[in-house]
């Protein structure tokens, strides 16, 4: 057994989270979805951490824009076979099935697709660790721009099969607005009204709201808990309307 990873949220741009994956046995450290580079080369800095690989989840400027300096930095970059065209940083091109290893610790690339269509996700089994990108967030979903709601739909399926404390990194902070919708969706959902409140909490002191669990979305996301792709369908058009 491996010493445990450790994991370090780095909000970048408006509203991203990158995270640094860190791992003592090894020394190795990942960085996952550098959306700018400076606040993760300075985060690895302050830690004595070299950042000697990138994790990228899907080809949006608001995940990719740090790779290229990163890459200078003497990191290698792994991403999306599916979207290396739009990746132009890549070394590594990885997809469903793939592994790509911190140390000792392995991760399990999953084609997770609706938000890109190439989107991966890097699901650390014997971590208890899973790496959503933009397509599980806490209370919510990413938005379908190159995919439809019956890819989401089996995206989120797959991750409600996880067991319950495994921990979810995901790639914004938007857990406030998720919660307000959430608790339309479903207003007779005691927990969403609960984790709403801790959520208002939270934010007014100007803390994050994740990691989350998948234990914790399986009780309060709507999307994971949707019984039909149709459900999902109704739920991620009507929080794409949603003013709350
Ligand atoms: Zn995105
Ligand atoms: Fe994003």
């Amino acid at each position: 057994m491996s010493a445990a990873l450790e994991i370090v949220r780095v909000p970048v741009l408006a509203d991203n989270y990158a995270w640094l994956i860190h791992d003592p046995a090894s020394a190795e450290t990942v960085a996952v979805d550098p959306g700018e580079a400076q606040p993760l080369l300075d985060a690895a800095a302050q830690r004595g951490w070299t950042i000697g690989q990138v994790w990228t989840t899907h080809w949006h400027p608001d995940h990719t824009g740090g790779n290229a300096a990163m890459r200078a930095a003497g990191a290698r970059i792994t991403g999306p076979a599916a979207e290396a065209a739009k990746i132009p940083t890549l070394d590594v091109t990885v997809g469903e099935g793939d592994t790509v290893r911190i140390g000792d610790h392995v991760a399990d690339v999953w084609h997770v697709p609706g938000h890109t269509a190439g989107h991966i996700a890097f699901h650390l089994r014997d971590d208890g660790v899973v790496f959503t990108g933009d397509t599980l967030f806490a209370m919510g979903c990413g938005r379908l721009f190159e995919g439809d709601a019956a890819q989401m739909y089996g995206n989120m399926r797959r991750y409600a099969a996880l067991p319950d404390d495994t921990r979810v990194y995901c790639g914004h902070e938007y857990t406030q607005s998720n919660g307000r919708y959430a608790r339309v969706a479903e207003p007779d959902n005691q927990a969403i009204a609960e984790r709403l409140a801790e959520v208002d909490a939270l934010r007014a002191r100007g803390e994050a709201t994740v990691p989350t669990t998948i234990g914790l979305e399986r009780a309060t996301n709507p999307f994971l808990r949707a019984g039909s792709a149709e459900a999902l369908a109704k739920f991620r058009a009507a929080k794409d309307a949603f003013k709350g």
